[in-house]
């Protein structure tokens, strides 16, 4: 029996984390990795379960793997999906053999093992949970598997950029949201393990470590202290020598504290760019949301501002939330004005059961929803493109992360690319992995290297650049 793993991975950067350590947790337990999921004796789909919408682009990924299954092939579910919804994911997929929690991913060698030993039966009993419980029925948390999600990680790195999880699920109360009943409370990862999964992924060539966790400004709470995340990325410029970009997603408006703003600022390693989801701009929605008031977060913008003035920040909105009033939308409308983002997503509010907005009155239509977010990202491109166009001139550095050769479509949209000219694609500091702009430099450079260039062009999301 070969032993030959594909994994499909959904959802959020903290996902991708995920399946880079089911990854190697299975690469440790002497599988290998497969080219394409035909080629693959077990295929693991890691799953969302956050939003309607994330809910079907999953279980659809699942159907159309099941349908191409051969003889053999085991079709596992993991992730958020599972957690929410357990077996059912099986009723709805009856070609996957196994359903493992996205906390029990750890022991995924074992599953494998007990799903080949288990033929499915009739009653489908061949499901993580189960299998958990008869292994490690009754066993308290702090001896099951060696690891949690929360333990130290060895990681495969895939490229000069990496996501660096710090911890798992959330104590915060957001009306709108599932994930704490999906993750449970805040959990850190240990210090010593961070830097040393950190020092891991350098060692392998990777330049920015990008790290995410649901709310990454509560890192440390959990075990009593405070402001541990300004400690922790202190170390890690300290400590991890070869890293050259440190960069902070999902942290939480009412948890940046002034030493975090300072460290940001005194180090050169961690890039000046904050992903700082706000969810409104309006204070009535924003308090049936039980986010923080506008004010508080109006003044935390400014302190960063003023301690990083090039600072580049993302953040997300949502239009739509029960009850919003078109007048709620406009105060939106105006503090996106106001505070003039880098980077904005902007999301439908999506009705959630289990969720205290899931059962409120007053939603909004689809179409009012859909009408709002519109209007929302056209206020939000024409900044962007400023904001771009600002740019144009000045010197930035870009980590390269791919080469290629313009096509007809692209050379049409930017009369600065040429059809047939070899460019690289990179990122600046302004620019996450996956969610933000690139920049196109116009020469075939080294994959992984760290190039300065001088920015000839801009569109609403993306540069042009020249290398120096
Ligand atoms: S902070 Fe984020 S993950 Fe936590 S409850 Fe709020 S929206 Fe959900």
């Amino acid at each position: 029996m070969s032993n030959l793993f594909f994994i499909q991975t959904l959802g959020c950067a903290k996902n991708t984390a995920d399946s880079e350590g089911i990854e190697a947790i299975l690469e440790r337990a002497g599988f290998e990795s497969a080219a394409s999921p035909e080629d693959a004796d077990v295929i693991i789909v890691n799953t969302c379960g956050f939003l309607q919408a994330s809910r079907q682009e999953s279980l659809e990924a699942m159907r159309a793997l099941g349908q191409n299954k051969h003889d053999g092939q085991l079709l596992i579910a993991a992730g958020c999906l599972v957690s929410r919804y357990g077996q059912d994911v099986k009723h709805q997929v009856p070609s996957v053999d196994g359903v493992i929690d996205a906390g029990r991913w750890l022991a995924m060698p074992r599953f494998i093992e007990y799903l080949r030993a288990h033929e499915q039966t009739a009653n489908g009993k061949a499901d993580g949970e189960t299998w958990f419980e008869e292994a490690y029925i009754n066993l308290p948390r702090s001896q099951l598997p060696a690891r949690s999600v929360t333990d130290y990680m060895p990681r495969h790195a895939h490229g000069p950029s990496a996501f660096l999880k710090i911890a798992d699920g959330c104590d915060r109360p957001c009306a709108f949201c599932i994930i704490p009943a999906i993750k449970g409370g805040h959990r850190s990862k240990p210090m010593d393990d961070v830097i040393a999964e950190a020092r891991d992924l350098v060692a392998q060539g990777v330049q920015e470590i990008v790290l995410v966790a649901q709310d990454t400004t509560a890192y440390g709470w959990d075990w009593g202290q405070r402001d541990v995340l300004a400690t922790l990325m202190e170390r890690m410029c300290n400590e991890v020598q070869g890293l050259n970009w440190l960069r902070l997603m999902y942290a939480y408006p009412g948890h940046v504290t002034p030493r975090l703003v300072r460290v940001m600022a005194a180090y050169p390693q961690i890039v000046h760019y904050l992903d700082i989801p706000l969810q409104h701009g309006d204070g009535r929605v924003l308090h049936r949301m039980k986010r923080p008031n506008p004010v508080a977060t109006k003044r935390m913008l400014d302190d960063l501002r003023t301690a990083m003035p090039d600072l580049a920040i993302r953040t997300t909105f949502i239009v739509g939330f029960p009850g919003e009033t078109e007048q709620e939308f406009e105060g939106l409308l105006d503090f996106i004005e106001e505070e003039q983002f880098d980077r904005v997503g902007i999301f439908e509010f999506s009705r959630e059961d289990g969720t205290p907005a899931g059962a409120m009155e007053h939603q909004v239509s689809r179409q009012v929803k859909a009408r709002r977010r519109h209007d929302a990202m056209l206020t939000q491109q024409a900044i962007s493109l400023a904001k771009n166009r600002a740019f144009v001139g000045s010197e930035l550095e870009v980590l390269i992360e791919g080469v290629g050769t313009i096509e007809g479509n692209a050379a049409m949209r930017d009369p600065a690319l040429e059809c047939g000219n070899c460019v690289s694609i990179g990122r600046s500091y302004r620019d996450a992995p996956e969610v933000d702009g690139i920049v196109i430099v116009q020469n075939e450079l080294a994959i992984g290297k760290l190039v300065k260039v001088r920015v000839t062009s801009a569109s609403e999301y993306d540069l042009i650049a020249d290398p120096i």
